[in-house]
């Protein structure tokens, strides 16, 4: 099949990439199997355990075109192993059917289908490893987005168990009283390190008495570092995470009412329970949430935010108690989606930040962690990170645009500046088309050595320490994932001042939705959305997406 006259410049610019490898495992496939020849490979070859290691070659992005033939009918499942099994070379993958694979979701999209897979071994899955596969209206399978692994070698057997594991690390990170989740991913998984593939626990904790230091942990579940922490990721997905600073002391055991569990809606009706002391707050939650929900729903026929119905629970006036110094900018001055346990939290807000259940993009911001978490879930540290705090900024823009017509709905969070920050003349806490411009906490409070600005516009603006060597941790923001959302910030508003916000978001929920593997980094969703774009957009949207991101280096 010619390629399309709409997909000239995806094509080009995709073709300069190929590297040799892949050209011979294609061709393989063209002869072997001609009706999938024009599938557009997108292979990430970073190791998933992409908090330790960097990636050690460059990502693979394919695009063959060959005839139609007349292979007989089989399953989409049935045609993704055969189409992994004659192109190993690129997925490292010898025989995918052979319980390799894991068919995690099936999801019919506006174009046809995407199936989503895990890697497994010994039925166990491999952390941050998986597959993607797009099928047309016709059942042809279109591209595959995926990080499967080759495995250096077959892991041995868990030699403590997760109640073990669980205790090592929350004595050794300082919890107090750790409360369990239940992440969607939690659970013994296989990561590759320099020494081979081995097991991990993960879980999410959190301290239990003031929901604070919420975490993603994996622990070594065997081998000589077994108890070891192998990684830790915070969960703490709020809006103002670019200012946190953290201090020891919030591990205090501090009484303090959250009013956890308190359902403030559930399908859209209120439902009050339990003992509330300001219900104006709880009203301000109701009112931003049912809203944020609404644009889901009527803009993209999203049921809640895991597209099923499920009820939204919030708590609000949290850290209302605690003192200026226990928290300078932790819960109380935030709001986030503690995904493990399902719940939004709002805090009461302090002398800096505030008004956050008024602030509907803040909301909307938080309401897009959860969607993400159904989703993508993109893994909250690093570029990924950066990824997953991208979306929620720019569904928060769009749905308070959606209710709020503003002059510049660019603007994140411009309801919740106090005191100082307010003072600073900061337009918001984030400027999503001039990063520049997005709040400077250090230099708004007068702190030596504050930095320029607080967030890059352009990829050589990143901080060498916030690079592909980065180890995220409590103190870094999980490598800045507040920071580096700057760069697709920037590339997607000016795409949006160039088509519109319409088309753009329509594409950006259909790649986050039915595209984005956990691990996609910045280059991962520029191609996914110029490959959907170019599979179903007019070309002038396809050339503001491309020109966006070559703007800011990518
Ligand atoms: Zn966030």
């Amino acid at each position: 099949m010619p390629p399309q006259q709409s997909r000239a410049s995806g094509d080009s610019m995709a073709f300069k990439k190929v590297p040799f490898t892949s050209i011979i495992a294609l061709s393989i496939a063209l002869s072997a199997h001609p009706a999938l020849a024009s599938v557009r490979v997108f292979q990430l070859k970073q190791p998933p355990t992409i908090l330790k290691s960097p990636p050690q070659i460059p990502q693979i992005l394919s695009r063959v075109f060959g005839l139609f033939g007349n292979a007989p009918k089989r399953s989409e499942e049935q045609i993704v192993y055969e189409f992994i099994a004659d192109n190993k070379l690129t997925f490292g993958m010898e025989n995918p059917g052979d319980q390799k694979l894991s068919l995690k979701k099936i999801r019919q999209t506006s174009r046809g289908k995407t199936l989503r897979f895990t890697q497994i071994e010994k039925g166990i899955p491999v952390s941050g490893a998986e597959l993607i596969a797009v099928f047309d209206a016709n059942g042809e399978l279109e591209a595959v987005n995926s990080s499967l692994i080759s495995l250096s070698s077959p892991p041995g057997a868990a030699e403590i168990t997760r109640e073990e594991a669980f205790a090592i690390a929350s004595r050794e990170l300082g919890y107090e009283n750790a409360e369990l989740g239940e992440g969607s991913k939690d659970g013994l998984q296989i990561v590759n390190t320099a020494d081979g593939a081995t097991l991990v626990w993960q879980f999410s904790v959190r301290e239990g008495a003031d929901a604070s230091r919420p975490m993603q942990v994996q622990v070594f579940a065997a081998g000589a570092k077994k108890g070891e922490i192998f990684s830790k990721i915070s969960l703490e997905s709020g809006i103002s995470g670019d200012i946190v600073i953290y201090d020891a002391s919030v591990t205090l055991i501090i009484p303090n009412p959250i009013y956890k569990g308190l359902k403030v809606l559930k399908n859209g009706k209120r439902r009050w329970a339990g003992l509330l002391k300001k219900p104006a707050e709880a009203k301000l939650a109701h009112a931003s949430l049912q809203k944020a929900s609404d644009y889901y729903l009527s803009t993209f026929g999203r049921d809640s935010f895991d597209g099923n119905g499920a009820s939204l629970i919030a708590s609000v006036n949290v850290g209302r108690k605690f003192s200026r110094l226990l928290d300078p900018f932790g819960m109380r001055q935030n709001a986030a989606w503690m995904g493990p346990w399902k719940m939004f939290i709002f805090g009461a807000g302090g002398s800096m930040l505030g008004n956050f259940t008024k602030a509907l993009d803040v909301v909307a911001h938080e309401y897009t962690h959860a969607v993400v978490g159904s989703t993508a879930d993109l893994t909250y540290a690093g570029q990924p990170g950066a990824l997953n705090e991208h979306l929620a900024d720019l569904f928060g823009a769009a749905a308070e645009r959606h209710f709020e017509p503003s002059a510049n709905p660019f603007i994140i969070g411009e309801k919740c500046l106090r005191g100082e920050l307010k003072k600073s003349g900061a337009p918001g806490l984030r400027d999503m088309l001039d990063p520049h411009n997005s709040l400077n906490a250090e230099r708004a409070l007068g702190r030596p050595n504050a930095p320029e600005f607080a967030q890059p516009a352009h990829m050589a603006e990143i901080p060498r320490e916030m690079g592909p060597d980065c180890v995220s941790n409590e103190g870094n923001d999980n490598c800045g994932v507040h920071l580096l959302n700057g760069v697709p910030n920037r590339a997607l508003s000016l795409a949006i001042l160039e088509s519109g916000w319409e088309s753009i978001m329509d594409l950006a929920y259909r790649v986050l939705t039915n595209r984005l593997l956990a691990s996609s980094d910045f280059e991962n969703y520029r191609d996914q959305l110029l490959d959907e774009c170019q599979a179903s957009m007019p070309n002038d949207t396809c050339e503001a997406i491309a020109q966006g991101f070559e703007s800011v280096g990518l």
